[in-house]
């Protein structure tokens, strides 16, 4: 990020501590026009959380959030006045009008009925001179909002935790954190802003990330504003911890800055300060979801000795320990402060899924939970198929499926595999974890970002029962090459939209791998962060044992790993599944 946009961020973080307070005006007339659901007669009522999520010399995005708090209406209207020189673009959620200064935000076909006590958001872009403030006041239906009810409230949930306790899931009950920098990425790109408002993870992926790489958002900006975005709510906040000694030992597009040995400035210069931050009393209140080191411990048990898949830099980080030890300490470290919830990177099931891998894989993870001070009760849960792009569910074959007398085990494409996809996979391996020694309340979460594979190639139904090949090919989802591709996927589509306790087992999905972020360059690209180029990358690349030798199926002209990447950008939203 450059200079100036450094100054922008500054000026952007005042304007959002201004913008987190919950708007209270000055009651306004139940008899004011209501035209849409609620009679004249109604108590009316309602709160506005207006939040200036990202702002700079030329524009603005904002999230608001309405709460009827008067009797249910059918649809709404919300509005206000802004100050300036702000005129409306475009807006999500609802449509977004301004004549003037005034602006009217109106409902949608599927989020106008507004039970009491219910909320609505929506969000937009504005042109703007950087310093747009919340608006003071807000007319909901005609009634001006003034935080109290004049209507029924909601009685608490006397199950509800107190505010700030830990909790078994705690994606439960709150919101979780919008990364503004991701955000604005999103949003500047045609179509985008259907999906800017999604939380994605915020990757420590160097010792810079700490205090903030390039000019941009350091871990504290991003509690600070996770603090605004809070308000009097819950909040997750999601970190990817990524900066193990010697990363990413099977491949080079992510290596990463620490060599193999760096162990001592891993802990030091690296989990030490992280997790300095994170006990600041500060931020008690956020509940901090840290997914601990992607791609590392796998690689200990299918990377390395005499499997054909083995690399000789996963060997030494085999004989050295160092992936052990600094999982081990990061998860000690940062599982000191009690609303840390650490959850470790637990591949997928086109990795681990086959039975050669998946108990080994548990032990690995015990050893490593078990290691440098900690204990399996710093572990909270795991996290599959980050950054991944292994399908959610495939619901035209089961495992347990045969064409003709063979197993869709034999297939090509399952190869023997023991799970058809990440949901069954992700279930399946928590009991495992359990079993070796893990509490018996882990949760897991799926990384679903990119695994949505909708689009017009989406199939509707079964393969032929020509054969188990054209079976599964013909039925299944996930379109890719071979199950070992893994660089930005031709063909991939956002997933789930990010959700609590989706299914048994699973605390949340989750859009850890920030869309639009590149996995790694296709051709060798020079740069100061230590990234390689991994030909599986290069669309050009017919393979490696690690993914039976076929082509990569890889986009072209991709950037290093991590910088944005708009074609793919656009190809994820093309392909989404649900759609857009
Ligand atoms: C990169 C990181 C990046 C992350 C999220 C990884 O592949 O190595 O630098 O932060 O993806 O996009």
């Amino acid at each position: 990020m450059s200079r100036t946009s450094r100054t922008t961020l500054r000026r952007s973080r005042t304007a959002l501590i201004a913008a987190g307070a919950l708007v209270a005006a000055a009651a306004g007339s139940a008899a004011a026009a209501a035209p849409f659901g609620a009679s004249a007669a109604a108590a009316a009522g309602c709160t506005v959380d207006y939040k200036i999520q990202n702002q700079w010399n030329g524009g603005l995005t904002a999230a608001v959030s309405v709460t009827n708090t008067g009797d249910a209406i059918s649809g709404w209207q919300l509005e206000w006045s802004f100050g300036g020189t702000e005129q409306v673009g475009q807006g999500w959620n609802a449509t977004v009008t301004q004549s003037g200064k005034a602006v009217t935000a109106k409902n949608l076909s599927y989020n106008g009925s507004l039970a009491s006590g219910a909320s609505a958001s929506f969000g937009f872009n504005a042109t703007g001179n950087g310093n747009s403030a919340v608006p003071a006041t807000f007319k909901l239906n005609g009634v001006t909002c003034n935080g109290d009810s004049t209507g029924p409230t909601d009685p608490p949930d006397p199950t509800d935790p107190p505010a700030g306790s830990r909790v078994n899931n705690p994606y439960e009950g709150a919101e979780v954190y919008v990364n503004p920098e991701w955000s604005a990425k999103a949003a500047a790109e045609p179509g985008g802003s259907r999906i800017a408002q999604q939380p994605t993870g915020v990757w420590l992926d160097r010792i810079a990330a700490i205090e903030g790489a390039n000019g941009g958002m350091g871990l504290r900006d991003h509690l600070d504003e996770a603090l605004t975005q809070k308000g009097t709510g819950e909040l997750v906040v999601q970190l990817v911890i990524y900066n193990l000694p010697g990363r990413d030992c099977s491949a080079l597009a992510s290596n990463g800055e620490l060599g193999p040995t760096e162990i001592g400035r891993y802990k030091t210069e690296y989990i030490d300060p992280i997790a300095a931050i994170l006990g600041d009393s500060k931020y008690a209140g956020l509940r901090i979801v840290t997914t601990v080191e992607i791609d590392s411990l796998p690689n200990l048990v299918t990377n390395t000795g005499s499997r054909p898949t083995a690399t000789p830099a996963c060997d030494v980080m085999k004989a050295n320990g160092n992936y052990v030890k600094g999982v081990g300490y990061a998860l000690s470290k940062l599982g000191d402060a009690p609303n840390v919830y650490n959850y470790i990177d637990a591949g997928h099931h086109g990795w681990i899924g086959w039975d050669d891998n998946f108990g080994p894989s548990a032990d690995t993870f015990h050893a490593a939970a078990t290691a440098e001070g900690a204990t399996v009760n710093d572990v909270h849960g795991f996290i599959t198929n980050t950054a991944n792009y292994g399908a959610l569910t495939e619901d035209h074959f089961s495992i347990d499926d045969s064409v003709n007398g063979t197993s869709v085990r034999q297939s090509k494409w399952v190869d023997w595999n023991r799970y058809t996809d990440e949901q069954s996979f992700a279930q399946a391996f928590r009991d495992k974890l359990v079993s070796v020694g893990f509490n018996s309340d882990i949760g897991m979460l799926i990384d679903t970002s990119r695994n949505g594979w909708g689009g017009t190639q989406r199939p509707a139904g079964p393969g032929a029962t020509t054969s188990v090949d054209t079976y599964v090919d013909g039925g299944r989802y996930d379109r890719r090459i071979h199950l070992g591709n893994w660089c930005n996927q031709s063909g991939a589509g956002l997933g789930e939209r990010p959700q609590a306790a989706p299914a048994a087992g699973i605390d949340a999905y989750v859009w850890m791998k920030p869309p639009g972020e590149s996995d790694g360059s296709s051709k060798a690209i020079p740069n100061d962060e230590g990234k390689g180029f991994d030909r599986m990358c290069d669309p050009t690349y017919t393979g490696n044992a690690r993914n039976g030798n076929n082509l990569s199926g890889a986009l072209p002209d991709a950037p290093v790993s991590g910088h944005w990447f708009s074609a793919q950008f656009q190809e994820l939203m093309k392909n989404a599944h649900p759609a857009l």
